[in-house]
């Protein structure tokens, strides 16, 4: 309630702000008493408020953060170098605020909407308050459709659905940017909405980024918004909120969006920066008291919207670096607590070359498996728990000189499934192609193939599914249930396309 309310104030301030010419007093005039680094404190600027932007003489921007009596923090948008101690600083008139709309598409924007490509000035789009109140509890409706990713481990064991928030997590090198740039590619023809936002970031990796997003295509339908590790904290504090705002536009035309935050760790670390420079005391591991929730508010914006608010939907896969595995650091634990499950990547796993590195056990999606294609969920379960035995049993088997059979073949079974699930970097698959290669797993028929293998096996299913079952592959995709005779079509035809290759001299 309190937070609808501080929020209608909020947007009643900004659009009466907005229409009105905004004439400065002498309360709306400031001067800067120091400036440390990305934070500055001002004098006077008696009228101001929270989260309003505020301009320095010398052009710099910022975001007043901490209001004292007779002084005000302001979070500096732009590197401070210039700023001084003595300068005049001024109210605007208004929050901080984005340019939303179709004319973002295929554009890479700081957070205050500069353009950073070569594609000159953003046409006039509406603009968003950088923060704005997440959607009520009543305006929001269950995750009920899938998002695929390509991913098999992930479309079928860890699924996402639209409107949830799946944090990947891992080490460095792990590929998590990986992922989630598949899983942006992989919406190519499927209407959603992307947005990257890179938050303190390396050049190089930023420029990665953006070149195989061009490469692949996916560029029409993104958005990028950046802050590198090079530029003021300030900027990296406000990217996650500018990229949510521009995804809230959409979703509010009833679009569905996919947004990816990478990452969240440098992103608290900006604001640790920030807050120990304001004077706020430290607390655990030195941040603020209050990063769990500037965290929680970000991620809260993503959801299902009721169909008569437009139904549309924001996807959230927030991204946050590990340190030497550790789960339970302070970010992370508050982040997994935050989302509705997430994606573990080992660095382990990385090493042996099982890629995409996702470590089955130790991830998990809560609310994801109501939206998945019915022809997955009784595939699934069992892939699962025969994975889960043959993970447990390897390492036991290690030990052990002389295994019984059952043992044996669980562990075959469980190698497979492992060769299986290792997929290339923009290698997705059809949701029929997943569903035909699991069946074959499971029903056994690839129990007798070699390992290495496997692949060509799985090619063999994949092309053989959609030349001779169509209808199949079309039941698949419209999210029907497969019943015994198709699931005996399907198998057959495996069992033939497989006794080809093999004919053919193959495994
Ligand atoms: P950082 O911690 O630096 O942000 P990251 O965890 O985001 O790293 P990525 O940059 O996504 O990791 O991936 C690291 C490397 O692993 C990249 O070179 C990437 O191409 C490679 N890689 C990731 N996933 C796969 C895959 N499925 N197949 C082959 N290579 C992969
Ligand atoms: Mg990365």
């Amino acid at each position: 309630m309190l937070k609808t309310s501080l929020a209608k104030t909020r947007n009643a301030f900004a659009s009466a702000l907005a229409s009105h010419e905004f004439s400065l007093t002498a309360e709306d005039v400031g001067r800067i008493i120091a400036v440390t680094g990305p934070v500055a404190m001002a004098s006077g600027l008696a009228g101001v408020t929270s989260e309003e932007l505020v301009r320095a003489e010398d052009g710099t921007l910022g975001i007043v953060a901490g209001l004292e009596p007779g002084k005000a923090g302001i979070i500096l948008l732009g590197s401070g170098y210039s700023l001084k101690a003595g300068h005049e600083v001024k109210r605007l008139g208004r929050v901080a605020d984005i340019v939303v709309g179709e004319a973002l598409l295929g554009r890479v924007i700081d957070a205050t909407g500069k353009p950073l490509d070569e594609r000159g000035s953003i046409p006039d789009q509406p603009r968003s308050p950088l923060e704005n109140p997440a959607p009520a509890i009543m305006e929001r409706l269950p995750v009920a459709a899938p998002l695929a990713t390509g991913i098999k481990v992930i479309d079928a064991l860890i699924p996402i659905g639209q409107g949830q928030r799946e944090l990947i997590l891992g080490d460095r090198q792990t590929g998590k940017t990986s992922i989630a740039l598949d899983a942006i590619v992989n919406q190519r023809d499927k209407n959603v909405i992307c947005i990257y936002a890179a938050i303190g970031q390396r050049e190089s990796a930023v420029a990665k980024v953006l070149h195989e997003l061009r490469e692949h295509g996916a560029m029409p339908y993104t958005v990028v918004v950046v802050a590198g590790g090079q530029d003021a904290p300030g900027l990296q504090y406000i990217t996650p909120y500018a990229a949510t705002s521009i995804g809230e536009y959409f979703m509010r035309q009833g679009r569905d969006v996919l947004i990816v935050y990478d990452d969240l760790t440098r992103h608290a670390r900006a604001y640790r920066e920030i807050s120990l420079l304001l004077e706020r005391s430290p607390g655990r591991e030195a941040y603020p008291g209050d990063i769990f929730y500037i965290h929680s508010r970000l991620l809260e914006r993503s959801t299902h919207l009721r169909l008569d608010l437009g139904g549309g939907s924001m996807t959230a896969l927030p991204i946050v670096e590990t340190e030497a595995q550790n789960l339970s650091a302070y970010i992370p634990t508050n982040i997994i607590s935050i989302t509705d499950g997430q994606i573990y990547l080992s660095p382990e796993l990385f090493a042996k070359g099982m890629l995409p590195a996702v470590d089955v056990g130790k991830s998990v999606s809560r609310v994801g498996g109501k939206a998945q294609k019915e022809a997955y969920r009784d595939l699934v379960g069992q892939l699962r728990l025969s994975y889960a035995q043959f993970e447990e049993l390897e390492t036991f088997a290690r030990f052990a000189t002389r295994l019984d059979d059952n043992t044996q073949k669980a562990i075959e079974r469980g190698k497979r499934v492992r060769e299986a699930l290792r997929q290339d970097r923009y290698s997705s698959l059809k949701e029929y192609e997943q569903v035909a290669v699991m069946l074959a797993l499971t029903a056994g028929l690839l129990d007798r193939i070699e390992v290495k293998k496997i692949k060509e096996a799985e090619m063999v299913i994949k092309e053989a599914v959609l030349r001779d079952l169509p209808h199949i592959c079309a039941k698949i995709h419209r999210g029907g249930k497969l019943d015994a005779h198709d699931r005996e079509t399907l198998l057959d035809l495996c069992e033939t396309a497989l006794a080809r290759l093999f004919a053919k001299g193959g495994p």
